[in-house]
């Protein structure tokens, strides 16, 4: 088995991609869309590195944009393979691809705007027709079944309790010598509500392993749910809107799950709670229909008198009127929308239209890459560039870690310690130092051989 890095290596978190030779046939593991800024992004349009048509198949971690944001273009550009992934990921996945062509068309369609008639059209990185295309060829699982990929080659998932239908890929290489490599995909924080914790890792002669947040913990969770809460009564005294940006899929499902279960003693009756997504309906709709993915305290949620999606107050704005109809409310509503990091989506409106408000409180639940307008706000510069003005920042910023989707460095240490054996590992999706450090602790704790992946390294399992 011979393992190429494409994507997320080198010390960036987005763009997961990797390549698998084995058997004579290639195998790849996720085909993640580049995320921030808009250099960092004008490489998702850049040749990939291997020729698409060669691709036998594709297996995918989970639903997140990151990992999957690229497979239309795969397709576009010429694999014609079938798409493995859990049953849950194959619900979620058009959902979220139909929502990046469209942005994609969006901001083709601005460029062409912008140029000068002798100047060729700028086409969109990929449009609806290939994500029709992509669905075509999406295989579903489930957790812990074993499936041949091919003559001599299997691959089983593992639930990583990240986001719905999250899972770490076992690829298993039948035959005289057999050999077994383990993509962790994003592994989940223990205690993550509706879903259920990280699957402990099989035995295995590799691993490709997140290292997200690999030089630090997160607050205990409890302690994070008791902050938001006095965030909401602060916000509550000020008057102002609560702003969150969070992914579509994963943290807003969580942050209504958290409204549900304080509904009374966050006093949330007096506010105003908008998801503001197109996309929101729907992804909430894959999560009633997997319900059998949900650990036992979310079942017992769902039966509960307050449920996560239906809270009396909760507007779901799925149409842009509705959305712009919230910019009118200047206090006592609570906005949940996308992306969560702030480089696009519905949130960038609502960030320009708040963020000079000094009553305006801005939670961020999850990771702020480097390049974002998420990572320039929670780092408090005093002023950002968006949307063509230039707005003061006079809102107050918080940063909640401990509703992280990902695992802590405790976490990621636990996870790979809780394995039937201590296989070398393969750093990736994870920035310096949070990858180099993640690296020493686990040679420390565990002397286990650990490399750092770099893009266009190849590795022999
Ligand atoms: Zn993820």
């Amino acid at each position: 088995m011979r393992i190429e890095f494409h994507g997320a290596a080198g010390g960036e978190v987005t763009g997961s991609c990797h390549l698998v030779e084995v058997a004579g046939k290639r195998i790849l593991l996720d085909c993640g869309m580049i995320q921030g800024g808009r250099e960092a992004e004008a490489r998702n349009l850049e040749p990939f590195g291997f020729d698409p048509a060669m691709i036998d198949v594709l297996v995918l971690s989970h639903a997140h944009i990151d990992h999957v944001g690229r497979v239309p273009l795969l397709v576009k550009r010429g694999f014609r393979g079938p798409i493995f992934a859990h049953a849950a990921t194959c619900d979620l996945l058009p959902i979220m691809l139909l929502d990046a062509a469209s942005l994609a068309e969006q901001a083709a369609e601005r460029s062409n705007r912008d140029r000068a008639d002798h100047e060729p059209d700028v086409e969109p990185l990929y449009t609806r027709e290939d994500v029709e295309a992509t669905r075509k060829r999406l295989r579903p699982l489930s957790y812990n079944e074993a499936h041949t990929l091919l003559p001599g080659v299997s691959v089983r998932l593992h639930d990583a309790g990240h986001i719905l239908g999250s899972c770490m890929v076992e690829l298993r290489e039948d035959g005289a010598s057999p050999r077994t490599l383990l993509f962790s995909g994003d592994i989940g924080m223990r205690g993550t509500p509706i879903l259920r914790d990280p699957s402990p890792p099989p035995r295995a002669d590799l691993i490709l392993m997140e290292s997200t947040y690999g030089d630090r913990n997160h607050k205990e969770r409890q302690a994070t749910v008791a902050e938001l809460g006095s965030i909401f009564e602060q916000a509550k005294a000020d008057g102002g809107n609560v702003i969150i940006p969070a992914f579509a899929v994963g943290r807003s499902q969580e942050l209504l799950y958290w409204c549900a279960a304080h509904f009374d003693t966050w006093q949330l009756a007096s506010w105003r709670i908008f998801l503001d997504s197109p996309m929101a309906a729907k992804v909430m709709g894959v999560y009633d229909r997997h319900t059998e993915l949900f650990d036992a305290e979310a079942a017992r949620v769902w039966r509960g008198r307050v449920k996560p999606f239906e809270l009396p107050n909760l507007h779901i704005s799925e149409s842009v009127e509705e959305s712009k109809a919230i910019n009118r409310l200047h206090g006592g509503a609570i906005i949940i929308a996308g992306s969560g990091m702030a480089n696009g989506g519905r949130v960038r409106h609502h960030l320009a239209n708040n963020l000079a408000n000094q009553r305006c409180h801005v939670v961020f639940v999850g990771y702020q890459a480097q390049g974002t307008l998420g990572r320039l706000l929670v780092n408090r510069v005093p002023r950002v560039r968006m949307l063509g003005q230039e707005i003061p920042v006079r809102a107050q910023i918080h940063t909640v870690g401990g509703l992280s989707a990902h695992a802590d460095q405790q976490g990621l240490l636990d996870w790979y310690g809780a394995g039937p054996a201590h296989p070398p590992v393969v750093l990736v999706h994870g920035e310096e130092p949070a990858r180099a450090t993640l690296a020493d602790e686990l040679r420390r704790r565990y002397r286990c051989e650990v490399t750092l992946s770099q893009a266009g390294m190849v590795r022999e399992v």
